[in-house]
């Protein structure tokens, strides 16, 4: 009998053990074809591909060897549209994948939601004000502006509270946007003589959710369509929610009225966690990834060192975790203090600037399977696109190097490529967390 995919990949995970089972990405994976040689799986992201590679092939292979034959192969195939397909095979009795992850608004990442948020002192008014706007949104608290350092969840705040509206309203419109998608369709829509679309998409929505305001500043253009936008929705009791890297005031060449209005409703100041707080997500970290064999020990020493922002701390965590797979090293007090021991120090992380522009081809080249001098290439094929946009955003953030000597690394005439790249990688990184525990991973291998 012809085994069907989605039935066999059913009964692989049923043969996995429970770390694997319970594994969010695992389950994102769609069962494409089964033949005696192999068996295709999608994923929707790189990161994915390569965390399902790292952790399960070895136990997957092996069940497949049972039920199929030992030359049948896995193949696992990154295909983005995979996370728009229901999660769950159809007439599926089994009980793995028994909880269907709730559909999210386009736009919205699922995994920045309440529950997710750990509530400390430093975020407690914050996290309390978001709460309250989405469960009643276009009251009191609208335009709700959120503004903080980098790395310390307001993005996530943003996320959580589109994805509570729409989880107890599905049928509300919400929209999340970063600022420069936001000038970026209202360019493309002057050029395309589409306005009328664009301002049908953003001022029908019944919540908008646009991150990183502070890009608006010096585009005067779209301030003003902006203006416009907010007027509209705020006259018709609609949501807006926005954050920025500082305050209303302090945010520069941006109209008056347009800063006045953002102080209209609730400004709220986010700040880096206290120690226990930062305790707390790294438990939470761990208990979102299946990690129960982390002492509290060690995660009270990262908690105690990383001090800057929540993003490193996460950082840290996949870092020593990955050291200790490499190294078949037990994750104790005494491996952590050895790894981390250079983080200790009191210069910054983000000052630490110790790798190098070839380092980081290396490294990613590797990571991304493609060939070091292909990178730095003119090919503009699709597998090298992502690979070194993402190295030349590490240069960026790892190097010391200005735009230009970065564009020398990778053989391009001008800097604005560079540009380009750190501002497309940076959107990509808020909007999907698989972009961001990709990079957590590559940093830490730089470090
Ligand atoms: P920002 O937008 O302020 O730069 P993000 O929202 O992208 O920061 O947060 C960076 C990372 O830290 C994300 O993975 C986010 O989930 C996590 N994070 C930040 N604050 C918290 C928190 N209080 N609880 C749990 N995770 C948090
Ligand atoms: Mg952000």
């Amino acid at each position: 009998m012809r085994q069907r995919p989605d039935t066999l990949w059913l009964e692989i995970l049923e043969n996995l053990d429970d770390a694997a089972r319970q594994d969010v990405y695992l389950r994102q994976a769609i069962p494409l074809s089964i033949t005696p040689d192999a068996l295709r799986i999608a994923v929707p992201s790189v990161y994915t591909h390569d965390r399902i590679e790292r952790r399960f092939r070895a136990a997957i292979q092996s069940v497949l060897a049972t039920r199929i034959g030992a030359q049948c192969m896995l193949i696992i195939t990154v295909d983005e549209s995979v996370s728009d397909i229901p999660k769950q095979p159809e007439n599926s009795e089994s009980e793995v994948n028994q909880q269907p992850l709730p559909q999210a608004e386009p736009g919205l990442n699922r995994n920045y939601v309440f529950d997710r948020f750990v509530v400390g002192s430093s975020n407690r008014i914050c996290h309390a004000t978001a709460l309250m706007v989405s469960e009643n949104p276009g009251r009191e608290y609208n335009p709700l502006f959120i503004y903080g350092g980098v790395g310390l969840g307001k993005t996530h705040l943003l996320h959580a509270i589109g994805n509570r509206l729409s989880a107890n309203h599905p049928q509300k419109k919400v929209l999340y946007v970063t600022s420069e998608t936001f000038m970026n369709e209202y360019v493309e829509s002057i050029v395309k003589r589409t306005s009328q679309g664009f301002r049908a998409k953003y001022r029908t929505a019944d919540m908008l959710l646009i991150d990183d305001i502070q890009f608006l500043q010096r585009k005067e253009g779209t301030q003003e369509e902006f203006f416009n936008t907010f007027n509209d929705l705020y006259l018709n009791s609609n949501q807006i929610v926005m954050t920025s890297d500082r305050s209303p005031d302090t945010l520069e060449n941006l109209e008056e009225r347009l800063k006045s209005r953002f102080e209209w409703g609730m400004v709220s100041k986010i700040e880096m966690p206290e120690y226990e707080t930062r305790l707390g997500i790294l438990r939470q970290k761990c208990e979102d990834q299946g990690l129960d064999n982390l002492s509290d020990e060690v995660l009270s020493y990262i908690a105690e060192i990383v001090t800057t922002n929540i993003r490193e701390l996460e950082g840290m965590l996949v870092r020593l975790i990955a050291q200790s797979t490499i190294l078949k090293e037990e994750l104790n007090l005494d491996f952590a203090r050895q790894v981390l021991n250079d983080v200790a120090s009191p210069t910054p992380l983000s000052h630490r600037k110790t790798a190098t522009a070839k380092g980081i081809q290396t490294v990613v080249s590797e990571y991304f399977g493609v060939d070091p001098a292909d990178l730095v290439s003119e090919k503009r094929t699709k597998a090298l696109v992502l690979p070194r946009q993402i190295a030349m955003y590490l240069c960026r953030e790892l190097t010391q190097l200005s735009y230009s000597n970065i564009a020398q690394a990778f053989n391009k005439q001008n800097h604005t490529t560079i540009i380009h790249a750190c501002t497309r990688t940076e959107e990509l990184i808020n909007k999907n967390k698989e972009t961001q525990e990709m990079i957590d991973v590559l940093m830490a291998q730089l470090r």
